[in-house]
């Protein structure tokens, strides 16, 4: 039996702030174009809200889509012995100066000013910010490289036209990550070591994503790779081979056939969702970020890359979900579980004694769970909202537990099956899924 002190940690919907809507417009307010699946999906089943153009409120349960997402990279990162931190929003104009990227990219940046007439930058990336932070902490004994610092925060650009929710707003989640090491050769293999963290990281949501030769850009640098879903709202264009590994940004290629194995290459629209670069001393040279050896200082060699998340979170919806009901993979899913307790004043009410049980089960199994508390509405009713805000598994306590062995309706919801389970069978029933997890 669940103690009093387990039972009062479930999640209850009726006391979730989860306001729905029918389309997002504001009163007042410039309406925000909705013209995707996802961001309808989004906006209408409170995950995500649009508060002014092109700028969105995370709301409680896309809030813990994203902290999953966090959980999931901050574990690969520790894996790679990248340390986290957090820089201040605003960088110095100053410093994008001394870099030369200040005068081209000023037409989508944010700017301000202080008391003292000192301009900043709500920053859209943080190469000089963190050569800046490495100038005023070294130089480095070699003995400290490689060093590998990341932040997942928010980031600003002034879009001309923000537009499909989080795929193109105006302030956006990123993770970005820069690695320092002593030369290039060596920040070459450091290169190598976080593009494979980024393939586990996309192996684990497990949508198809395709890893391509990329455009430098503004970012600059000697090599870069971008890191694509396949998707009609996307704005890239990548030609990929059918037969091997080959892929590359259509904006730097005019190839029509792949450089490995000959074959023809296809061309797709799809959308980046990450974005790595080997950088050397573009940066680390003019903020003279340096380590010393032999009693010289020596400019890093740097790379830096960049994951979007809430990209990533809105492409997977997109991606994934029917045209009107949302899917999650299991691990970014804002609840695991559903429990749907039987209607107020029906014949089976008193089958809610069950909830405590099938609580304590998956509570064991750390299997995060809400209840569906609003009993007024009739089961079927709740099942269709469980399912449009795309929980995996909805257990339902309905006719089949007033049976001597009590059953329950367990439906998965991803695969589209539906079985009775007994208390015990749930039991293996989520071991199971918990084990399937760990695989991936
Ligand atoms: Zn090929």
């Amino acid at each position: 039996m669940a103690s009093k002190t387990k039972i009062i940690n479930l999640a209850r919907l009726s006391r979730v702030f989860h306001p729905l809507s029918t389309s997002g417009t504001l009163v007042g307010e410039e309406t925000t174009e909705i013209t995707s699946k996802s961001h309808r999906l989004m906006v209408d089943y409170g995950i995500i809200k649009p508060v002014s153009p092109g700028m969105y409120a995370l709301l409680p349960l896309g809030m813990r889509v994203l902290d999953k997402l966090v959980k999931l990279i901050d574990k690969e990162m520790a894996n790679i012995g990248a340390e986290k931190i957090l820089l201040p929003a605003l960088t110095l104009a100053k410093l994008w100066e001394k870099t030369d990227r200040y005068d081209v990219s000023k037409p989508e940046l944010f700017t301000v000013a202080d008391r003292h007439k000192k301009e900043y930058i709500l920053s859209p990336t943080y190469e000089e910010a963190i050569c800046n932070l490495m100038s005023l902490t070294g130089p480095f004994s070699t003995k400290l490289l490689p060093l590998k610092l990341y932040q997942i925060s928010s980031k600003w650009r002034d879009e001309m036209k923000p537009r499909l929710g989080f795929l193109r707003s105006r302030e956006f989640i990123m993770k970005d990550l820069y690695t320092f090491d002593t030369s290039l050769d060596n920040a070459k293999h450091t290169y190598n070591l976080v593009c494979e963290s980024y393939n586990n990281i996309f192996r684990q949501l497990g949508v198809k994503y395709v890893k391509s030769i990329g455009d430098v850009g503004t970012i600059g640098g000697l090599m870069s790779h971008e890191y694509h879903y396949i998707s009609d709202i996307g704005e890239d264009t990548i030609l990929a081979c059918p037969s091997c590994n080959f892929s590359i940004n259509g904006n730097i290629s005019e190839t029509t056939n792949c450089l490995e194995c000959k074959n023809k290459l296809n061309s797709h629209t799809v959308a980046e969702v990450g974005h790595t670069f080997l950088l050397d001393t573009k940066y680390s040279q003019p903020l003279k970020a340096m380590y010393i050896e032999q009693n010289k200082f020596k400019p890093m060699a740097m790379g830096c890359f960049g994951l979007g998340l809430s990209r990533i979170i809105t492409l997977i919806v997109d991606i994934l979900s029917t045209r009107n009901e949302i899917r999650w993979p299991v691990k970014l899913a804002p609840y695991t579980v559903c429990i749907i307790p039987p209607k107020d004043g029906s014949k089976e009410e008193s089958t809610s004694i069950y909830v405590e049980q099938l609580f304590e089960i998956l509570y064991k199994r750390n299997v995060d769970t809400i209840l569906d508390d609003r009993s007024h509405y009739t089961i079927g009713k709740r099942l269709l909202f469980a399912r449009a805000l795309g929980y995996p598994y909805i257990i339902v306590i309905g006719k089949s537990a007033t049976q001597t062995i009590p059953l329950f309706e367990i439906h998965d919801v991803n695969n589209s099956t539906c079985r009775e389970l007994s208390l015990d069978q749930i039991c293996d029933y989520f071991d199971n899924v918990n084990e399937e997890q760990l695989k991936t």
